[in-house]
Parts: C-alpha cells; structure tokens; sequence
C-alpha cells in the first residue's frame, strides 16, 4: 500500500510544521489555515476514515482527543471545535483520519 500524505509527513518525506507527537499521534499545523489555530491530529496508524474505525481502536480515537484539548490549550484557547470529516461528501479530502482543531476567530454553527 502506498503511504498516505500524511504517513510521508509523519515520517519527514513532505514537510509539515509539528505542534505535538508522542507514540500514538502527531499534530501538525494545516497548510491551508481556517483560522489563526488550525491544527490536524493524525494517529500513526492509517485508519482511512472514522467509519473504518473499529472498538480496538477506542482508546487511540480517545487519545486524539486529549491531544486535540492539550493543542488549543498550549496555544492559549479555551475555546475551540474539534471536526472530523467522514467521507468525501463531508469534505474529507485526505483518507488518514484526522481531527481539525480550529479556533481563534467566531465560529458559526452549523458548520457548511
Ligand atoms: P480533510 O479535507 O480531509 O478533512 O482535511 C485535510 C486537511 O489537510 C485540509 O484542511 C488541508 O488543508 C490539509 N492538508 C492538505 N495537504 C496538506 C499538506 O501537505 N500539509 C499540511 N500540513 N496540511 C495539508
């Protein structure tokens, strides 16, 4: 299988601005920002989408998520969405699972 965008960039094949990495997960500014925090959570392991997910990975898809709350909070927003999109008709344009997290300007709801 050829490796994802962001197997590449987990890995310093493609450039990507780090913001967290432990054993499980980086975090890595997005390249096209939606707001002055834009931030993509991305586990190591491949998982295309959210729907691919299985219960064994519970406590990793947990993990992202304090990762997700321990980005805003280091950059100094309390504030913050956390979005995930599942498929390409809800805009999910790289099959690696990731979480958005997005913050620093008003965020309307619903999203488009
Ligand atoms: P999706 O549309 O799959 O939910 O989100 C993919 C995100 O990856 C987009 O927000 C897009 O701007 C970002 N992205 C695409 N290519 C790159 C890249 O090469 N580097 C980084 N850092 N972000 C990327």
């Amino acid at each position: 299988m050829a490796k994802t965008l962001f197997e590449r960039i987990i890995d310093r094949e493609i450039p990507g601005t780090f913001v967290h990495e432990d054993e499980q997960c980086v975090a890595i500014k997005d390249i096209n920002p939606g707001a002055p925090l834009h931030v993509l959570v991305i586990p190591r392991k491949p998982i295309a989408k959210l729907s691919d997910a299985s219960p064994g990975d519970q406590a990793l898809l947990g993990h992202l998520m304090l990762v997700a709350n321990k980005v805003a909070a280091d950059a100094g927003f309390a504030d913050y969405r956390v979005v995930v999109n599942n498929g390409a008709g809800a805009g999910q344009s790289v099959f690696h699972i990731h979480l958005h997290v997005v913050a620093g300007r008003p965020l309307k709801w619903p999203p488009g």
